[in-house]
């Protein structure tokens, strides 16, 4: 894998995002990258990695303890989710569709964990709508900007044109086809995805191309 810096900006109209890349979580095999959105000095973030104490992560990354406003998970998958130890320590908010409430319990115990569905508007103030996308996990999630394009995608879509498996408990072909459609429909510029590089231009070709490979693989 090509090196990366552990820690990026984006600099995006919906606030600034900082991305924390999934090789900067040492010591606990799998993780997911982990993005967090500034906007009116609270930050806001998506995905918890697998790295259970995320926070020391996040406290070294400049954002504070006390400035975390939330984190929304993509999905119930311990190498998302695991962080969450450490944040709901200091009482922080957690998001996740609650059809993938059992993946999360069966990796880190019970939780007080909020629901996210399409319509709700918990996130409207950073200009980000959330998009039911099944098919890697039931829950999965994807959180969109439609002003810029810019999608939070999980690991339903990664920016490299493949899209999250199918194979494990709850996944479903079928789910991920129709959910990559909607994707389509969308007009992504920008990918946030759960694993590999993020990128803000070609989106949309990333999600064809995964769609192709969607129809083509999962026959
Ligand atoms: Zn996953």
């Amino acid at each position: 894998m090509m090196a990366r810096p552990p820690l990026q900006p984006i600099t995006s109209r919906a606030g600034r995002f900082l991305a924390i890349y999934e090789e900067s979580f040492v010591g606990i095999g799998i993780s997911s990258n982990v993005y967090a959105a500034e906007s009116g000095g609270r930050h806001y973030i998506f995905d918890a990695s697998g790295h259970p104490d995320l926070l020391s992560y996040l406290n070294a990354a400049g954002i504070p303890s006390e400035s975390i406003a939330a984190v929304f998970l993509t999905h119930g998958h311990h190498d998302h989710v695991r962080g969450l130890v450490s944040l709901s320590r200091i009482g922080v908010p957690a998001y996740l569709n609650m059809n993938d409430l059992g993946l999360l319990e069966n990796c880190i115990g019970k939780r007080d964990v909020r629901d996210v569905f399409e319509g709700n508007d918990i996130l409207s103030g950073l200009g980000l709508r959330i998009i039911p996308t099944p098919g890697h996990t039931p829950g999965s999630t994807c959180y969109y900007s439609g002003d810029e394009g810019l999608l939070i995608s999980g690991d339903t879509v990664y920016a490299d044109g493949y899209f999250g498996r199918t194979d494990l408990p709850g996944g479903s072909d079928s789910e991920m086809e129709k959910s990559l459609k909607r994707l389509m429909g969308l007009g992504v510029h920008s990918i946030l995805p759960g694993h590999g590089a993020y990128i803000m231009e070609g989106g949309g070709r990333s999600i064809s191309v995964a769609l192709s490979n969607a129809n083509f693989l999962l026959r």
